[in-house]
Formats: structure tokens, sequence, C-alpha cells
């Protein structure tokens, strides 16, 4: 026989046990994202490579080693996008959305990088993103912060730590781009392979190492600050005193960069210890110059990217207190093929009357005892009963399934307002 086929390495399922984890996480982020005014864009999972190559920089990581690219039937390349913004900004320009700027949009969706699989590190996952298009103030910096610091909250995941740091303006970036170069050129047999690597295509990189032995030349490297320029100082200043204005804490980290050659001025990021080394929950910043480096106007944008797989990891739904929202509120039982066109109805009827309610029908017959145990497993509050003494008295049993166990009998004219108020739907 043959051997049984696995799923692709570094791409996992979701299963219904845990996919409620999920749908929370979604469903309270994006309400989040439209409570602030943000909408939603939702752009096509591939993209000509081109687009990834000049956006995102053939330097990065993503783009030099890690990018899903192949050559469809009609001989053109594509890539499965290992991110979000650039789609983005490729729908931006197609469509000419900037007229009606400033945008604020969010994506949700699934990203492909052929990294090394490791925990919190995965070949498929999943991005929510938020992105601004026309604002260039620390306002929408702050605002976006914000809006992350609320996730968290209305998640019910404490403890991460913001750390911010600003990149200047790209001329800034570039004379520190020198001075960086000289210090690790002196240095360069401490550079592990992947740092000398980084010094010829992108030594800003060099200090985003996440190799303990590279640690200490790091620290040791000069800082961005004496080569800031003063307006993205004065930039950086009004986005701390917003930050302290709404009570959000954070840590200067001058050591943080970012991933992507199109970052300047504001980078952040949300970081978790109780993740191991891939500790980063949602990374963004500015990128005031991906616009017209594809020949577009001048637009500042911002934006971050969350990785929900390590979101997940880090909720804890019982701690919410909630039930399960894929649990049923209701189990129906039916017992006798008499019955079930009338139970069938029934339910059809409940649902019209509670568009809330979550009801499960039970389907492929069987005893009233084993249908109890069903009804039991399935997580229900309430079995309600329908067999054929029932069906003559035009009533059903309701019975408790958590608490006390009495069973009692209710009118089928009377089963849509008993529900709404046991349940309060
Ligand atoms: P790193 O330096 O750790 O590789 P990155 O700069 O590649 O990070 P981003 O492109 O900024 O990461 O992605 C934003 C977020 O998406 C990350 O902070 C992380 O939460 C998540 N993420 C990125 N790559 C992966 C992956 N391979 N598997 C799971 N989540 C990921
Ligand atoms: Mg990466």
């Amino acid at each position: 026989m043959a051997d049984k086929i696995q799923s692709v390495k570094g791409m996992h399922d979701i299963l219904q046990q845990s996919s409620s984890k999920w749908q929370t996480l979604e469903n309270r982020v994006q309400g989040i994202l439209n409570r602030y005014g943000y909408q939603e864009i939702r752009t096509p999972v591939v993209e000509k490579t081109e687009l990834f190559k000049r956006s995102i920089g053939e330097t990065t990581d993503i783009v030099s080693k890690e990018m899903y690219t192949f050559t469809d039937l009609g001989g053109e390349s594509l890539t499965l996008r290992p991110e979000g913004t650039a789609g983005t900004v490729r729908a931006l320009l197609q469509h000419g959305l900037y007229q009606n700027s400033p945008l604020r949009l969010w994506y949700c969706g699934l990203m492909f990088r052929h990294e090394r699989p490791q925990k919190g590190r995965l070949r498929q996952f999943n991005q929510i993103g938020a992105e601004v298009y026309g604002l260039k103030g620390p306002d929408i910096d702050a605002e976006l912060i914000a809006m992350c610091a609320r996730f968290w909250k209305e998640l019910g995941i404490d403890n991460l730590e913001l750390q911010i740091n600003t990149l200047g303006s790209n001329e800034a970036r570039r004379k520190y781009r020198d001075v960086l170069v000289e210090f690790f050129q002196d240095h360069k047999n401490d550079l592990d392979d992947d740092s000398q690597i980084r010094l010829e295509k992108n030594p800003l990189r060099i200090l985003d190492s996440k190799n303990p032995e590279m640690q200490a030349l790091i620290e040791a490297a000069p800082g961005m600050a004496e080569h800031m320029d003063e307006q993205s100082g004065e930039h950086f200043l009004g986005l701390q005193n917003l930050l302290g204005s709404i009570g959000i804490p954070f840590t200067l980290n001058p050591r943080l960069v970012r991933g992507l050659d199109y970052y300047s001025n504001t980078v952040f990021e949300w970081v978790s210890d109780s993740l191991g080394a891939q500790g980063t929950v949602c990374a963004g910043g500015r990128y005031d110059g991906l616009l017209e480096h594809f020949g577009g106007r001048t637009i500042p944008a911002i934006g971050f990217a969350m990785g929900l797989e390590r979101l997940v990891e880090l909720m804890s739904l019982s701690d919410a207190g909630e039930k399960d929202p894929q649990s049923p509120h209701v189990y129906l039982i039916i017992a006798g093929d008499s019955a079930f066109a009338r139970g069938f109805q029934l339910a059809e009827e409940l649902k019209d009357a509670l568009p809330e309610l979550r009801l499960l029908m039970h389907c492929g017959g069987g005893s009233f005892k084993s249908q109890f145990k069903k009804a039991d497993k399935s997580g229900a509050d309430i079995a309600l009963i329908l067999g054929e003494d029932e069906l003559d008295k035009q009533c059903v049993g309701l019975k408790h399934l958590r608490g006390e166990n009495v069973q009692s009998e209710l009118a089928w004219t009377d089963l849509a307002d008993r529900l709404k108020l046991e349940l309060g739907l």
C-alpha cells in the first residue's frame, strides 16, 4: 500500500477543536479594526514574482531565499504571497485608490515563506495587517499602536512589550549605513555567515540577527541616534508624547530594524517573552518611499502585520470565561420516523424566530439513550426531546444538560420565547 499522504512540511491543519480560538481571534481583531474606521481589502494569494522583488527588495531574506515561486502553464513567473503589503500597494495603484486618501485598510489571510520550520515559524501562516496611506504625522503612528494595544486588551493577552525605534529619513539611513559598514568591516572575522552576506547586501539587517553569538558585537555597534535628521527626530518624539498621553508604555530599542527594505522612520514591534525564540507577534513601521519607488506619487504609508499562529498560542479562551462559540445552545433529540419531519420543521422555525440560536439537530436516528449521549458530548446547554408522545401532545421535553437534570414539558407555541429567555438571546 502506498504511504499515507501527509500535509506539506511547515503547513498545518487547524482542526475543528481549535478553530473556535481562531474565530474568536479573527472576529475580535476585525471588529476592533472596523471600530477604528479601517476597511477590509482582499487581494489574490498569487501575484507576479516581479511585484515582490520590486517592493520587498532583492536583498531581503524573503526575496532572496524564502519565496514559493513557480512558472505557470503560460510560462509566467508567479509567487505565493509572502506578505500583504505588496499586493495592497499594487491594488492601490491599479485602482487609483489613493484618490480617496487618507485610506485606512486591513487584510487577513495566508502567507507563504520557505523558511526552516520550527516553533512559531511556519511555511504557511496567517497574518492580519493594517495599512494607512496618505498620512505622514506621528498621530497615525500612535493610532495604529493604540489599536494594537486594544487587540491585546480585548483578547486577554498581557505582558507584551512594545519596542519602538526610528530609522530616520532615507538620507540619514544611507549615512548611518556607511558608518555601520565601516564598523562591521573592522570586525569582519566576528561575523557569522549570514551577517557576512548581509554586510555585502543589506548591512542594517545585521542588527536584526537572532544569533546569540552576534549580540555582543551588535551591542557595540554605533547607534543610529547621532545620524538622525531633525525631522525624523521630531516625528519620533511626537509619537512618544502621544503614546505617553494615552498611557501606552514602550521601550526604546535602537537596534530595532525591519526585515524589509522599504522601511524608514518609525518602526515598532510587540514582543512576548513566553513564546521562546520567535517572540515577535506584531511588527510594523513606515514605508513612505514605497509608492514612489513603484513609480507612483509620493504617498506616505505606515502599517503593521501580526502573526496569528503566535497570537493563538498566547490566547487563553478559558481565562476569558467564555463559551466555545462553536458549541450549540440546543441539541434536538428526535426519536421515531414520524417525529422527524415535525422535528425538522421545528428546528427551522426556531432558526427563523431566533437568528442567534445555535441548534444542532440530531440526524441518523438511534435510541433516546444514544442521542442523549451525543447531546452531552456536543457541549449544548439544553436538550429538546421530541418523541411519539410529545408529537401527540404538541410539545417537547426540555432538559438542562448542565446543572440539575429535571425534564419539563413545553408547548411548541411557547418554545421560542422560552429559549430566548433561558439563553439570553
Ligand atoms: P523575522 O525577523 O522573525 O523573520 P519578519 O521580519 O520576517 O520576522 P514580518 O515579515 O514582519 O516578520 O512578519 C510580521 C509577523 O508575522 C511576525 O512578527 C510574525 O508574528 C509573523 N510571521 C512572520 N513569519 C512567520 C512565519 N514563518 N511563521 C509564522 N509567523 C510568521
Ligand atoms: Mg522572516
